[in-house]
């Protein structure tokens, strides 16, 4: 099997996303708990370092680690569930980037949790989360660190608060220096940021449009096929007899092939933008979809809508279509459709279509320009059949 790491990151649900953070920083956090707990447990190593600024990092490390894994526990229930988690991805983000600040302002700026600031949590980060939320995880670091570093430049803070001495025989070096080193460097890193944050951002749009046009039709503008059955599956999948009706429409449009023959392509083309134009016509949005599932055939999917609430909407459309005249080049003509309507009864999505298809079949053998309901309208109407007035 081949693995495509663009389909890994599509298949990722918001929880899968959330869990693999922690799950990379966990262990990140717990070696350098570790690393620090030998620092101070060994007679040698502790000449070399101040023990209070190392339990600020020890306590900041525990405080970290137990909220990361407390997310990663209220998330692991919730990993197959579509649903985002906004306040969730800023609580990950900004845990893991105070925890790193800590570290990195207490052993010095120009060490690895600093690499690890940049390529681990902001490169990863992005690729996770949206741009959104890193930049807020990346202004709370800069407000919370930045004026910490600003201290150390000009002097008033040790480079390293968790080191002695010892670590730098040679002093830091004078302040001007230092200065000039930490602007050429914060220059380098925004430079580096705002990079990383085009190119993300220039990503994060065209995954927007990609993913609209995968589900739009491009003539009409309507949702395509594929949308329409990956909405209708989800609607299908809510338990029928709590309350969840749903009805289904097939639209076809009548003798479409003449208008083509006798008015051209274009003209059929224009046609079929109208006639979406209208499906679209008061449907409830956002719980309504109006979709064009082939050349001249459309589908309406109406959640929550029994048979006599789909009769309603098809009754509308055709009068529309009534009121509308088509004209070109002085050629005037109208245009009709044939309907098959059927309302979920517990069945699966297949059973569900051919039901509507052969609704369908039976209006265009009826004679076109009408529906035809069923089932599930065994009263007020037989199965099969148009629905009385
Ligand atoms: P019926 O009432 O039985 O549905 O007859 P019909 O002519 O509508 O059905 P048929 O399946 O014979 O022909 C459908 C026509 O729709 C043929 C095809 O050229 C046309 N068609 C399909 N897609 C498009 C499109 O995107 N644009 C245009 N202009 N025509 C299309
Ligand atoms: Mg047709
Ligand atoms: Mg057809």
């Amino acid at each position: 099997m081949q693995f495509s790491t663009e389909q890994f990151f599509d298949r990722l649900t918001p929880a899968d996303r959330g869990l693999i953070a922690c799950g990379l920083a966990i262990p990140c956090f717990l070696g350098y708990l570790g690393w620090h707990a030998f620092v101070l447990l060994d007679d040698e190593a502790r000449t070399l370092v101040r023990v209070g600024p190392m339990w600020v990092m020890q306590v900041s490390l525990l405080a970290g680690t137990a909220v990361l894994a407390s997310i990663a526990a209220w998330l692991w229930p919730r990993r197959r569930q579509p649903d985002r988690h906004p306040r969730i991805d800023i609580a990950i983000t900004n845990t893991i980037g105070l925890t790193m600040g800590t570290v990195l302002m207490m052993l010095g700026p120009f060490t690895t949790p600093t690499t690890l600031l940049i390529v681990g949590v902001l490169c990863n980060g992005m690729l996770l989360f949206n741009l959104r939320t890193m930049a807020i995880a990346t202004a709370v670091f800069i407000v919370g660190f930045v004026p910490l570093d600003v201290l150390k430049m000009v002097g008033r803070m040790p480079y390293a608060p968790a080191f002695t001495p010892r670590v730098f025989p040679g002093g830091d070096p004078v302040g001007w220096w230092s200065l000039a080193r930490d602007l050429s460097f914060y220059l380098g890193l925004a430079v580096c940021v705002v990079i990383v944050f085009f190119l993300f951002g220039q990503m994060e749009s065209l995954h927007r449009q990609l993913q609209k046009l995968s589900v739009t039709d491009v003539l009409t503008g309507l949702a395509n096929r594929r949308h329409f059955m990956a909405r209708l599956q989800t609607e299908a999948s809510r338990p029928a007899g709590l309350g969840h009706t749903l009805s289904v429409v097939l639209v076809d449009a009548d003798h479409f092939k003449r208008i083509n023959d006798s008015h051209g392509h274009h003209a059929g083309d224009e046609v079929l933008r109208v006639l979406a134009g209208m499906l679209c016509e008061d449907l409830r949005v956002p719980a309504d979809l109006a979709a064009r599932i082939g050349g001249e055939e459309f589908a309406l999917l109406l959640p929550d809508t029994d048979l006599r609430g789909a009769q309603r909407v098809c009754e509308r459309l055709q009068e529309r279509l009534r009121r509308r005249e088509f004209d070109f080049d002085g050629r005037r003509f109208q245009l009709t459709v044939s309907m098959g309507v059927v309302e979920r009864d517990g069945e699966d999505v297949p059973t569900l279509l051919r039901q509507a298809d052969r609704n369908l079949y039976q209006a265009k053998q009826a004679g076109r320009d009408r529906a035809v309901y069923g089932p599930g309208c065994a009263q007020p109407c037989e199965s099969g059949q148009e629905m009385p007035a």
